[in-house]
């Protein structure tokens, strides 16, 4: 039963990048394997399931919530004869609609250029078998050893040119001074953007779509008398394609020299738990998991603990029956960190949370300027 909620929780997320990617879903398919198939990702069964239903409503894409291996991709696009993208390809995809500067555009296409070069040789392997691997001297090989070339040149220059703005971007941050630097991190979509608006007073794009924000966002606001500088980045997510965290590095920066991290977790979705792991992995990637953190329960406007069936002969009570104040002990103890919570929409709360942050932030330049205090 859990593993069924947990994927119907990872296909809802799927479903919600494929809306954000600008698509419908139709259906859903699960299967439960021990390990995928190593030539078609699911069995056959299922697959001709799939492909009845492709067939029958004249599907344009199947989407896999996992990354798919290049081969993978080719056979089953073979069987299905419609476009198949996986979880990866999807992400990517919404990245690129929604690159802002030309900063994020080349960090996207670099990623998605790196995506496409190993699915280049898939498609060579696969004119191969088709040739049965004898005279392999074919117009085919020679395009696609062009292609793979042209990718190639593309990639480096990409990367000379993200190194280019990265040395920009690092005198940036260097003219700051030694204002204090905090900065927003959370799984996409908890409403970080929100939050910056409410407290920076500014006006940063924020929408119920996934990745609303790519670029780094920095507002300088003042609490008290005690001014500091805060961050806005891209938001995490569960699999985030290895590509994208390596391209998005310099974004990243932000997070990596801030002095205090907001964790910002939305703790009205059923599954705020596995979003903070996902979050934590990756500062942990970043090597910012240390970093004094601040949790920040956020929407506690829609937050709704499951009603408690009387007749439940549970006696101790579940997880989902927490009581927010429940909830903050648990994190403080659980991660050893202060936590809060608010609603970034309605405003709720943002006294306590502007006073914790206040007080986080002066005692970080206490320590900096001990002298001046
Ligand atoms: P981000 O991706 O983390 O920057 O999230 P956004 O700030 O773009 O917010 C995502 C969605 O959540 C938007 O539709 C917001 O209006 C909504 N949202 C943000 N804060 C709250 C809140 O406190 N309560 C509720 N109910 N919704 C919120």
């Amino acid at each position: 039963q859990q593993d069924e909620d947990k994927s119907q929780e990872y296909l809802d997320e799927l479903e919600f990048l494929a809306y954000t990617a600008g698509g419908e879903v139709l259906k859903r398919f699960v299967q439960k394997m021990e390990k995928p198939d190593s030539k078609t990702f699911i069995g056959s069964g299922k697959m001709e399931e799939v492909r009845e239903f492709v067939e029958a409503n004249d599907v344009g894409t199947a989407i896999f919530d996992d990354e798919l291996s290049p081969a993978q991709q080719k056979n089953i696009e073979r069987i299905l004869k419609c476009k198949v993208v996986d979880r990866t390809y999807l992400i990517l995809d919404i990245f690129a609609q929604r690159a802002q500067t030309s900063y994020a555009r080349t960090q996207v296409e670099l990623a998605q250029y790196e995506y496409l070069l190993p699915r280049l040789t898939g498609l060579w392997t696969h004119l191969e078998r088709q040739r049965g691997g004898i005279g392999m001297r074919g117009p085919g090989e020679t395009e696609i050893e062009t292609d793979r070339r042209i990718v190639r040149d593309r990639i480096s220059l990409l990367k000379k040119k993200i190194k280019k703005i990265d040395k920009q971007m690092e005198v940036q941050r260097g003219n700051r001074g030694a204002l204090v630097r905090v900065a927003l991190v959370g799984y996409t979509n908890v409403g970080k953007s929100t939050l910056m608006n409410v407290i920076s007073k500014s006006e940063v794009f924020a929408e119920n779509k996934l990745f609303a924000t790519l670029d780094t966002t920095v507002r300088k606001v003042v609490i008290g008398n005690l001014p500091f500088l805060l961050s806005d980045t891209v938001g995490f997510i569960r699999k985030l394609p290895t590509q994208l965290v390596e391209s998005f590095k310099s974004t990243l920066d932000e997070v990596r020299e801030a002095d205090l991290l907001l964790h910002v977790v939305d703790i009205s979705h059923s599954s705020f738990e596995d979003h903070i792991a996902s979050v934590n992995q990756i500062l942990d990637e970043i090597k910012s998991a240390d970093k004094p953190t601040l949790m920040v329960f956020n929407k506690i406007d829609a937050y709704e603990p499951e009603t408690i069936d009387e007749d439940d002969l549970i006696t101790e009570k579940t997880k989902a029956h927490f009581t927010l104040k429940e909830w903050k002990q648990t994190w403080m103890q659980r991660e050893n960190v202060d936590a809060i919570f608010i609603s970034a929409l309605n405003k709720e709360n943002l006294e306590e949370f502007r006073k914790t942050v206040y007080d986080a932030v002066r005692d970080i330049h206490v320590t900096r300027f001990p002298y001046n205090n």
